[in-house]
């Protein structure tokens, strides 16, 4: 996932994803993926939040978009591609896969973590997981927060 492709700390995986891609991972390819990736962790965090994406980031996506001229193809069902090739193209397929999940609805349970903001899954019956996962980062706030409160008292 192209989302994960870091943690924010040590892991950078941006070449070798754009390199799964076939796309050389020449230093303007990498500013272009690792825009678009931190567009898209906004939106991920604004649906844990319960919110809409941040406009900079979603104007960033729409002109992505544009940029790989996505279209639709009529395979067994119709889908979107994107008609650019290189960083676009790979971005666009990106994007592609983002809208057929707003359409098939599992797009507000793609939610970045409120801690370490590591893309997860909410596979919470309720959808109101707020953390990648419970033992790494909710404890670790929980801990906090009871410390916290501790000093306070
Ligand atoms: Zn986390």
């Amino acid at each position: 996932m192209l989302v994960n492709t870091t943690d924010g700390e040590r892991r950078e995986l941006l070449s070798e994803w754009l390199e799964e891609q076939g796309v050389a991972a020449r230093p303007a390819a990498l500013a272009r993926a690792r825009e678009v990736r931190e567009a898209l962790r906004e939106l991920l965090v604004a649906n844990n939040e319960r919110r809409p994406g941040p406009p900079a980031a979603t104007e960033l996506l729409e002109h992505a978009a544009e940029k790989s001229r996505l279209t639709v193809r009529f395979h067994l069902r119709a889908e979107l591609a994107p008609l650019a090739d290189g960083v676009d193209g790979a971005l666009g397929r990106v994007l592609a896969a983002a809208l057929g999940a707003m359409w098939d609805g599992s797009w507000s349970r793609l939610k970045a973590c409120r801690n370490c903001h590591w893309a997860f899954y909410d596979e919470s019956r309720n959808r109101s997981a707020a953390w990648c996962s419970m033992q790494l980062c909710g404890n670790r706030l929980k801990t906090r927060a009871y410390r916290r409160r501790k000093q306070l008292a």
